[in-house]
């Protein structure tokens, strides 16, 4: 039997509606929660990423802003745009959109964004509060992801995960979160010998790599849960492509997310999310 889909498209639509009426509440209690993104303005694609997100925030009724970070930029007009962001009360999630211009300092950019208005949660403070248990903002893509295992029913308690991918915004934050879930979790990266027969062992599968369809069917577990947060251009392709081969996977795996439909709008969502939540935490509403 064909694996299940787990259709993230669906899934972030009915969040954004939930966002909608939280939005609503806050609006008649005098806050617009606001999201302020900080950009690249010669990169092409993190200008449409940042679109995107603005106008899924814009949809479900809140407030956003973009600055763009050009080659002209001096590290201290950086600093100085983090700080009047961070002072600035209407504000109350700040984007800082990866890869910034080469020749500014992002993890300097990063710590001085501290946690408070990090929805993206990816500043070492943030990653730092996830690693202790403590509470804050969770890694936006990560936190997708275990929002789309909780609409599934899909409990990772006492199970074995793989988690392919070591970055800070993904593949770490990743297995904290599925270890917070009580899995048993490996993290494998490009030193990792045999993959194939790691990944074979996993009853949850996390891609998170960069390579198109690394993972084959042949590499999975009959009926694991199989999360493909890659996204890949491939010239000559239609379409984005994961890190793992989706109609061999589909014949192995229960579950799979698709690519694209998967993750990527499950992202977004819970970028948002984390933003009303700042907007709440404001109200006295809802503490992270
Ligand atoms: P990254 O920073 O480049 O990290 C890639 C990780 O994969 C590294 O840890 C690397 O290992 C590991 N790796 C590379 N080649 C490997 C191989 N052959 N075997 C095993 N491990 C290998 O990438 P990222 O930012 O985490 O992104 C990963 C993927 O997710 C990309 O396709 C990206 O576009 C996608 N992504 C999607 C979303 C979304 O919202 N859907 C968000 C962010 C990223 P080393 O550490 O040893 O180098």
């Amino acid at each position: 039997m064909p694996a299940t889909l787990l259709d993230g498209l669906a899934l972030s639509k009915k969040l954004r509606e939930q966002l909608k009426i939280r939005v609503d509440r806050l609006r008649e209690n005098g806050i617009t929660p606001r999201l302020e993104a900080i950009v690249a303005a010669q990169d092409p694609a993190s200008l449409a990423y940042v679109r995107m997100k603005r106008k899924w925030a814009e949809t479900a009724g809140m407030e956003s802003g973009s600055w763009e970070a050009t080659a002209e930029t001096s590290q201290a007009e950086l600093l100085d745009k983090i700080a009047e962001l961070n002072a600035n009360p209407a504000v109350h999630g700040v984007l800082l959109q990866h890869p910034l211009p080469k020749h500014l300092d992002e993890d300097a950019a990063l710590t001085a964004l501290g946690a408070v208005k990090d929805v993206d949660g990816i500043t070492s403070d943030s990653l730092g509060r996830l690693t202790a248990g403590l509470p804050g903002f969770r890694c936006a893509t990560p936190l997708g992801i275990t929002k789309i295992l909780d609409e599934f029913g899909l409990d990772v308690a006492g199970k074995r995960a793989v988690v392919i991918g070591r970055s800070n915004i993904l593949g770490k934050p990743m297995a904290l979160m599925l270890l917070e879930r009580n899995a048993t979790v490996t993290i494998a990266h490009s030193k990792t010998q045999d993959l194939p027969t790691l990944c074979r062992e996993a009853d949850v599968l996390v891609a998170a790599v960069g390579r198109p369809e690394l993972v084959r069917g042949d590499w999975i577990k009959s009926g694991a849960v199989v999360i493909d947060a890659g996204y890949n251009k491939v010239e000559g392709r239609p379409k984005d492509v994961g890190d793992v081969h989706f109609e061999e996977a589909l014949e192995v795996a229960g579950w799979l997310t698709p690519v694209p439909g998967g993750v990527g709008p499950m992202t977004v969502a819970s970028l948002l999310d984390n933003c009303v939540q700042a907007a709440e935490m404001q109200l006295g509403l809802n503490a992270v």
